[in-house]
């Protein structure tokens, strides 16, 4: 645990084909003080995508999850159930909690926990972010409905925001997300 004897919640939102996952992967890597929330969805596994990158499940059992109070937080995201499962406290054995989620869960959880940090990344072009989204794969109608749902949210999501990063250069990134959490850590 930090100081104060509650997890810091570090929540990372941003639009997709972003970095978040990459970045968010490095950091956990780096940090063993740090642990990262697997999520739910009903969306289907993507090609070549790791089958713990979630929790898949079908809807029905996403429902049931909702209808026992079992998630922190959750959301609908371009047709498809996305949530966090409620944190086993216990468990966390003293390390702090990371959220990699969309700017619907994490208004809900900076409503829950204020304390909670959200840092919201940007990518450096529009331009640059297509290229990512079309580099795993995603079809056509997918990548036209993130970049479309990115413009919407972008100006929400910096106002939310304690910290706006701009991922033109992961390494650079990854670093001002350690400093980001070194700092918070510090101040409790
Ligand atoms: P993807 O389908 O690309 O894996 O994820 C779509 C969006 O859902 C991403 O912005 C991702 O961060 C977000 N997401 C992943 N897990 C959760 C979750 O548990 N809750 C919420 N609200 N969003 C999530």
């Amino acid at each position: 645990m930090t100081n104060s004897g509650s997890p810091l919640i570090v929540v990372v939102s941003g639009p997709g084909g972003v970095g978040k996952g990459t970045i968010v992967d490095r950091l956990i890597e780096q940090d063993e003080r740090l642990w990262l929330s697997r999520s739910w969805t009903t969306r289907e596994r993507r090609e070549g995508e790791s089958a713990d990158a979630y929790t898949f499940c079908a809807p029905q059992q996403f429902e049931e999850r909702i209808a026992t109070n079992g998630f922190l937080e959750w959301t609908e995201f371009l047709g498809n159930y996305y949530g966090t499962p409620v944190p086993d406290l216990d468990g966390l054995d003293g390390r702090d909690v990371v959220l990699e989620i969309e700017l619907d869960g994490a208004r809900q959880v900076k409503a829950r926990f204020p304390e909670a940090i959200l840092i919201f990344l940007l990518p450096p072009s529009r331009e640059e972010q297509e290229r990512r989204l079309r580099g795993r794969g995603d079809a056509n109608d997918k990548v036209f409905a993130r970049l479309r749902k990115a413009e919407l949210e972008e100006p929400l999501g910096k106002a939310l925001a304690d910290y706006v990063l701009v991922n033109d250069d992961l390494d650079g990134t990854v670093r001002e997300m350690v400093s980001v959490i070194a700092a918070e850590r510090s101040r409790r």
